[in-house]
């Protein structure tokens, strides 16, 4: 299963990526995530990305590429991989498509996780996320069980620097510039899904896996069987 998620931020993507990884055994890949793992460490990378990042700009396309070309090669992503977060412009779309041209590979299906920006304001309003193991939580649509604390390594919630008013704003334009474009793009190309991200968490979910299973035949992992997994 090779999957895109598209979002803009507040949308639930990487809440959505980690329970269609856990039910699929496939790789979940965040490149916000595995940028901010290169803030944490003070990479090269992570001191340039650093300052984009927190400003709500998006990092370079090559720096993006090299990164995602290299997990995508890692013996995590052979099941497949959920992207959430890339890609981000045409420019990287282009180059996933090289990429897994060279494997004989596409990507099955791509979910835009639509919604509208007065609600998603207000739903990155009240994110928090889990600074050790990158869960995500919401004051207002998914809270955690004990306040403050991730309910997966109980360690204490933050809120990401780039959550702040401005910088969120900054982002949502970068997706309405930036992203947005990839729409029609993959509609052109593959079969563009669409999920209503406004609902609960949960029946999001349940959308997705109502997509991905009946209309492109993928099933949940089992680990007893192998075998190709279908093309949507
Ligand atoms: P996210 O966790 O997906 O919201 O990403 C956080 C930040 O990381 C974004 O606002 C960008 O600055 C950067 N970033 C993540 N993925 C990409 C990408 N595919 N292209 C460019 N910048 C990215």
């Amino acid at each position: 299963m090779r999957v895109i998620l598209l979002g803009p931020p507040g949308a639930g993507k990487s809440t959505q990526a980690r329970a269609l990884e856990a039910l699929y055994g496939v790789s979940h890949i965040s490149t916000g995530d595995m940028l901010r793992a290169e803030v944490a460490l003070g990479t090269k990378l992570g001191r340039e990305a650093a300052v984009l990042m927190q400003d709500g700009e998006l990092v370079p396309d090559d720096t993006l590429n090299d990164m995602i070309a290299r997990r995508l090669a890692a013996p995590a992503s052979e099941r497949g991989f959920v992207l959430d977060g890339f890609p981000r412009t045409l420019a990287q779309a282009v180059m996933l498509d090289a990429l897994l041209a060279e494997a004989g590979q596409i990507v099955d299906a791509v979910i835009e996780l639509r919604a509208d920006e007065a609600a998603l304001t207000a739903r990155v309003d009240g994110r928090l996320a889990c600074p050790r193991c990158t869960a995500v939580f919401n004051t207002r649509v998914l809270p955690p069980e004990r306040v403050g604390h991730c309910d997966v390594c109980k360690s204490e919630l933050v809120r990401r620097a780039d959550d702040v008013p401005e910088a969120a704003r900054v982002r949502l334009q970068a997706y309405n510039r930036q992203t947005a474009p990839l729409l029609p793009y993959y509609a052109a190309q593959y079969r563009l899904h669409m999920a209503d991200a406004l609902a609960a968490p949960d029946v999001v979910f349940e959308s997705l896996r109502g997509l991905l299973e009946t209309r492109c035949g993928f099933a949940p992992f089992d680990p007893s069987r192998s075998g190709n997994l279908p093309v949507c």
